[in-house]
């Protein structure tokens, strides 16, 4: 089957199918002897749940509010529905079956009855009830809070989350396939951070691979193979020494500099989902870190992490990369990236919605605490700090004020910070790329998220299945509008960097280049890669292919353009990076 190359490497192993490991519990007998015992485990597993939620609603209303706390209240309620509890422990009692599934049984007739109501408010509390089925299952069972596979595999599914994302393990998911997701989904971006093999976008794929199947992911191609043959099964094995030893070599780049042939230096750092990808990001050779993405890391947490616990967790991290910059991304939530606990609301739209910045200017308590956790850890080395998805001016300077709050009650708190750290914004909607002008003038650097900016610019969402191949870096207008947002921040003499997953494709590279962008953060499975492209051309030769390439007019051009232009020694490191990770990105 073919999809999208989503991160690259290649992986074999048996089918772990995500649906499977959330479908009905199994039914056990548990005898009239089992019942009272039963009947108490399943009390157990209430009372933890409340505990739990309990300390969540504390935590919510603490960190974010009285409003957002009041979810928690619900799903309390949930748990004292005789509909639900009081059936379930009699049921106990006179059928002698295991809790589990007889509590799922009362949870779901109690669900088709609200979602049939077809009204919002219904539909709310089903999704609710769902909650609490997942959190009461966890107590009972022990399982972690997602389906993903315990045992080693790889996943199938039709879609992986993004908070479903931020607890994959590489030892356990060898590789990943799925029906829905593009190159720039929050899922296949934590994916290829982790280094594991990925192709998205594969219809069908429910339909034709189970539980049990041997399936190959090559991430590489964009193939996914279900039950390959003995003679498939080796050349993938051919194919993934080949990866391996082209890896080994670029590995050997890790000491050297992001300089192209003719002696132009740009900085070439990584993106970061989870603090503890620390030591891949180190091992590849980057220049620190470029974007680290903090709402991954809070949607890892089953409450707000603290103050303390975000500067511990900051400060690790600037303390880790010594001697480099540490650019860190204030929460970006919203869009498809949510976490239970901040009460975030269901909207029609969500990329149009609430997100970035705009939650955290109408939750400034949420935001001040990220921000003195921030100004405290810039002590230990140069922090950055960025603010995402900007479209005014205003919000820029609203977000200044909080960081002067924040930093004025620190000094009340007689605390160590610092006072005047970078600011930055990234440039991802187009109203911001209108601006580049006014946010240069008053930030001190700009970022380009360049999968936001597209998505907004093309209007076609990042995510989409089908419409995947609209989704197109070298599109004429999104070059024209990095090489604006270039020139309005070195007209300030400020410096310009790219972030999105756009900055990792040698097939853009030269371009971006040639544009004049001064730093790239990419996955850091891609540094280096991205690093070998730098080296391998020259600035002067990238400054007239990207001249020439904002006459084009269409993608395909700029893609002819561009692989015309280049040395034969450039296109064959593409014909590597082909269908890499960004292979269908290039357009
Ligand atoms: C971007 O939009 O390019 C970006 C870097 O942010 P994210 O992918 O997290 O939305
Ligand atoms: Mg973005």
């Amino acid at each position: 089957m073919r999809g999208t190359a989503a991160a690259p490497g290649i992986a074999v192993g048996p089918a772990r199918v995500l649906e499977d490991l959330s479908a009905p519990v199994e039914e056990r007998d548990i005898g009239p002897a089992g019942a009272a015992a039963e009947a108490e485990r399943f009390q157990a597993a209430l009372s933890r749940t409340r505990e739990e939620l309990i300390e969540l609603q504390e935590a919510t209303r603490r960190d974010l509010g009285e409003h957002e706390a009041d979810i928690f209240s619900v799903q309390l309620m949930v748990l004292e529905d005789p509909l639900v509890v009081d059936r379930t422990v009699e049921a106990i009692s006179t059928e002698h079956k295991n809790a589990e599934f007889l509590f799922c049984r009362h949870v779901k007739e109690v669900s088709d009855r609200l979602e049939g109501l077809a009204d919002a408010f219904f539909a709310d509390r089903a999704v609710d009830l769902l909650d609490v089925k997942r959190r009461v299952l966890r107590h009972l069972t022990g399982d972690r809070e997602t389906a993903l596979p315990g045992r080693p595999g790889i996943l199938i599914g039709r879609e992986l989350t993004p908070s479903e994302a931020v607890n994959l393990d590489p030892e356990v998911v060898l590789g990943i396939a799925t029906e829905l997701g593009g190159v720039t989904s929050h899922a296949t971006i934590m994916a290829r951070a982790r280094g594991i093999p990925a192709v998205v976008g594969i219809r069908d794929l429910e339909k034709l691979a189970f539980s049990g199947d041997t399936v190959a992911v090559d991430g590489i191609s964009g193939r996914v193979t279900v039950n390959p043959t003995r003679p498939m099964l080796e050349k993938l094995r051919h194919r993934r020494r080949a990866y391996a030893r082209l890896q080994r070599q670029r590995a050997r780049l890790a000491g050297q500099e992001a300089c192209t042939r003719d002696g132009h230096r740009v900085v070439l750092a990584a993106n970061m989902e989870l603090p503890d990808e620390l030591e891949f990001i180190r091992s590849r050779g980057a220049e620190g870190v470029g974007l680290f993405r903090t709402e991954f890391f809070f949607m890892r947490h089953q409450r707000m992490p603290t103050e303390d616990e975000q500067y511990e967790v900051y400060r690790g991290i600037v303390e880790g990369l010594p001697g480099f910059d540490t650019v860190i991304r204030v929460m970006d939530v919203g869009g498809d990236k949510f976490a239970s606990y901040l009460g975030l609301p269901r909207e029609r739209n969500p990329y149009l919605g609430m997100r970035g910045i705009r939650y955290l200017l109408a939750h400034p308590d949420t935001f001040r605490t990220q921000l003195r956790a921030l100004l405290r850890a810039a002590v230990h080395g140069p922090v950055k700090i960025l603010f995402p998805m900007l479209s005014s001016v205003d919000e820029f300077m609203a977000a200044r004020a909080h960081v002067k709050a924040a930093a004025a009650a620190l000094r009340r708190r007689g605390e160590k910070f610092d006072p005047r750290p970078s600011l930055g914004v990234m440039i991802e909607v187009p109203s911001a790329v209108l601006l580049a002008e006014e946010f240069a003038r008053r930030a001190d650097f700009l970022s380009i998220g360049s999968n936001d900016l597209i998505q907004y610019l093309l209007a076609i969402d990042r995510d989409h299945d089908t419409l995947g191949h609209l989704f197109q870096p070298l599109h004429p207008a999104v070059l024209r509008a990095i090489a604006k947002v270039v020139e309005a921040g070195h007209a300030h003499e400020r410096w310009v960097a790219i972030c999105g997953e756009m900055a990792g494709d040698p097939r853009a590279l030269p371009l971006l280049l040639g544009f004049g962008i001064d730093r790239f953060s990419v996955s850091p499975s891609m540094v280096p890669e991205i690093k070998q492209a730098v080296r391998s051309v020259s600035f002067e030769d990238c400054r007239r292919l990207a001249a020439d390439a904002l006459e084009c007019h269409s993608p395909h051009e700029v893609r002819s353009l561009v692989e015309e232009r280049l040395g034969s020694e450039y296109s064959s490191l593409l014909k590597l990076a082909e269908n890499g990770a960004n292979g269908n990105g290039a357009g």
